[in-house]
């Protein structure tokens, strides 16, 4: 495989698949540029090289063809101002049009292309569909971590039509090694924290990683299917209940391999669904009727904090209460700072998931931790041990 830093970029135009799935406000503006931001080294690359640049991504899930909200166009002047130069905007990714202002592009230029998910050989793979986007480039470089779990016609069947030209950008390379690091040559302690509302989708990593891990702390609306399962009283807090068997296997199989499982043992919870709701803190098996927990409690807080200073590796996926609720956020809060200072103090840190980075962002310490994923789904199947399309149809 050819690497970013041996390839000769020169004269070259690289089609660069990108994971520009950001939130963007009601007036289209750029709510959070964190994905942006991470494919900037790539792109420079490239560009210092004497090369020019095409950009490729999807942007939300359009149902029909083009839908104002989730044009690319609106990202056009942000993604312009972090490179300092003016990106130009294809109303299409395939066509003559686009292919004409893609070939027309001089060194050191870089042009956006339309949501690829506004044509929906996207993400069926069609062949055709990707064959048309292979002409927009002489080379083709995959950095969209957070789309590589798909096998897309811009993440995977693509490569078909670059035998010799196909490379990980620099975010996929890095995204990459961060997690094989801690999953394959963790430091021990090792502590992974698992929050958010699904229990269903993390069900296998749960296993996956209890094969690695010393500790595991579970909080966050998952926590409730656990505490129910073991007879708690929960009242109206969100659980799965077709999942009470195998969360008790799940704790089961943590003993059986000597893995410290750590849930709640108080809760802050609310007579509604709501930042204005009356608050209450519990016992997290005492949650009356009517009443749900919607963030972990102070003697919990104490509890979790303690268990993660102590590890030399942390592993954060998903919120421990309704962060988004000011009333909630206290619980994800102190995880999250409890984990900026077991790194200060030496610790391996990655965070992922959408949510757990959209809070490590609103508290300002994205930088106080060792590693940040782009990778929601991705970071997930890849930490499952899940083979990833987009990243074997760049190895094939
Ligand atoms: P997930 O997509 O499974 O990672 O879940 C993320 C969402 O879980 C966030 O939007 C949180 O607001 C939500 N969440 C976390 N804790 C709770 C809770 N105790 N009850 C309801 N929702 C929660």
């Amino acid at each position: 495989m050819i690497s970013m830093d041996k390839f000769d970029f020169f004269e070259k135009r690289a089609l660069i698949r990108v994971d520009f799935n950001i939130p963007l406000n009601d007036a289209h503006e750029v709510e959070d540029d964190t994905r942006i931001k991470a494919s900037i080294s790539t792109i420079t690359k490239v560009l210092e090289g004497g090369g020019s640049v095409v950009l490729m991504s999807h942007l939300g899930r359009p149902k029909n063809g083009y839908e104002e909200r989730y044009s690319l166009k609106h990202l056009q002047n942000h993604l312009s101002k972090l490179l300092n130069l003016k990106v130009g905007f294809s109303d299409n990714c395939i066509g003559d049009e686009s292919l004409a202002q893609a070939k027309g592009l001089p060194s050191g230029s870089v042009l956006l292309l339309e949501n690829l998910r506004f044509h929906e050989g996207e993400t069926r793979g069609d062949i055709e569909f990707s064959e048309a986007l292979s002409r927009m480039g002489d080379v083709y470089i995959n950095d969209a971590f957070g789309t590589s779990h798909r096998a897309h016609a811009s993440t995977s069947v693509i490569t078909q039509f670059f035998p010799d030209n196909k490379l990980f950008g620099y975010l996929l390379q890095s995204e990459i090694s961060n997690i094989d690091s801690i999953m394959q040559n963790a430091k021990r302690p090792f502590t992974a924290i698992l929050g958010g509302a699904k229990i269903a989708g993390k069900v296998e990593i749960i296993k996956e990683l209890l094969n690695k891990i010393d500790n595991l702390i579970i909080g966050g609306g998952m926590a409730f299917t656990f505490i129910k399962a073991m007879g708690g009283n929960v009242g109206n807090s969100l659980i799965d209940d077709s999942l009470l068997a195998l969360a008790m296997e799940l704790c089961e199989l943590a003993a059986s391999k000597n893995v410290s499982l750590y849930l709640p043992v108080d809760s802050i919870i609310a007579n509604e669904f709501s930042n204005d709701a009356k608050i209450e803190t519990v016992m997290i098996d005492e949650i009356p009727d009517g009443w749900m927990g919607l963030d972990i409690g102070p003697q919990t807080e104490v509890l979790f904090t303690d268990v993660i200073k102590k590890s030399e590796s942390v592993l954060w996926n998903g919120p421990m209460g309704v962060f988004e609720m000011s009333n909630f956020e206290a619980g994800t809060k102190s995880v999250a700072q409890a984990i900026a200072t077991a790194t200060s103090n030496g610790a391996f840190s990655l965070v992922g998931g959408g949510d757990s980075v959209a809070a490590i962002n609103k508290l300002g310490l994205s930088d106080k931790v060792s590693y940040v994923s782009t990778g929601g789904g991705a970071l997930l199947e890849y930490i499952e041990g899940k083979e990833l399309p987009g990243v074997k149809a760049i190895l094939d």
